[in-house]
């Protein structure tokens, strides 16, 4: 390697050696599947995420329709389950419910892992399962994904379309419960009225944990540049997409990703931007064409950017973010610095 290559990869391990930190991965779900396999998660997922330097990993609840209505909490009390026998088979992991937990974890050396929820199909209508999920360790709630639930509708994926209804008076009141305990409210997928709404019933400052500009993909499950304006106003944090970059595969590039980063950060700062790979592409790997096809057809065909596919290839990442002029200090807080900011509204425990 040449000495300018060399000195970018020290560059990069010196941005690595923090750790980074990707909000939104749907991790549970596989372990769920592969309930009669113990340690997947040191034998599969560990060595990318080693590879990445990845720091902490928020680790999605997501319940497939199939499970719906009946099975969802049963599901989602399994997959968390699942979590935690798997760290227990594991010295390398965390499950951190604070953000004293995810320092104190890293200084350990291993990976923090937050458990998020996507979509609150498992707690059905009734919010008093919500303390029991915060007592498992759930730390960052979205509402909904695509599909309407008794909290509110998502957004669609096309450039219009989605319910006009916002938020239920459940949605509502969850809300408000969430803050009430310490819970981050994420509003990835929800629609647009209801996105108001719950910016309008929150005051802490806001995330988005995975979406993509508008601007290069026009659907209603993205974020336009006025919804990206009122994140920022709040001090909030949006964690950029991977596999909604582009409509068209031919632009599903690192370059693009990095697009979105520089779009972002152009209306709202870098403050304002984080991580939220959203890595799927494992998933959809083991399904057969026809899951596949379905899965094209009820959401939108991903476009997976071929070197950033899962978190082995962050570095290619944070490469790019170099050769784009970033400077370092940029870098650490898109990496990791804008997470841990938002992380500090998990400092108070309630006992
Ligand atoms: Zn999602």
């Amino acid at each position: 390697m040449t000495a300018p290559g060399m000195e970018i990869e020290e560059r990069i391990d010196r941005l690595h050696a923090h750790g980074l930190i990707d909000l939104h991965f749907d991790l549970l779900m596989d372990l769920y599947e592969k309930r009669d396999r113990p340690n997947v998660l040191a034998t599969e997922f560990l060595p990318e995420f080693e590879a990445g330097s990845m720091g902490v990993i928020g680790a999605a609840i997501y319940i497939e329709d199939r499970y719906l209505p009946e099975m969802a909490l049963r599901v989602a009390l399994d997959q968390i389950a699942r979590l935690y026998s798997e760290v227990e088979l594991s010295d390398r992991f965390a499950i951190c419910r604070s953000c004293e937990e995810i320092l104190l974890a890293r200084e350990a050396g291993r990976i923090a892992l937050l458990i998020t929820m996507e979509g609150v199909e498992p707690l059905g209508q009734d919010l008093n399962l919500l303390r029991v999920f915060f007592e498992l360790g759930v730390r960052v709630i979205g509402l909904t994904h695509v599909r309407r639930n008794a909290a509110g509708s998502g957004g669609v994926f096309a450039a219009s379309g989605s319910s006009r209804d916002g938020l239920t008076s459940f949605g509502r009141d969850l809300v408000q419960a969430c803050e009430g305990l310490g819970i981050v409210v994420d509003l990835a997928h929800i629609n647009p009225v209801g996105f108001q709404e719950v910016l309008a019933c929150t005051t802490e400052p806001p995330i988005v944990s995975h979406t993509n500009a508008r601007r290069y993909h026009d659907l209603e499950r993205n974020i336009s540049d006025e919804q990206i304006k009122m994140i920022g106003e709040r001090r909030g944090v949006i964690g950029i997409n991977s596999v909604l970059v582009s409509p068209r595969q031919e632009e599903a590039t690192i370059d693009r990703y990095v697009d979105h980063i520089e779009h972002v950060a152009g209306l709202i700062g870098v403050e304002g931007v984080g991580i939220g790979f959203d890595f799927f592409e494992f998933i959809v790997r083991q399904w057969s064409e026809s899951a596949q096809r379905e899965l094209a057809a009820k959401f939108t065909k991903p476009h997976f950017i071929p070197e950033l596919t899962n978190h082995s290839h962050a570095r290619n990442l944070t490469r790019k973010l170099i050769e784009r002029g970033f400077n370092d200090e940029q870098i650490a807080k898109i990496l990791f610095g804008n997470w841990m900011r938002i992380f500090s509204q998990l400092c108070f425990e309630i006992h």
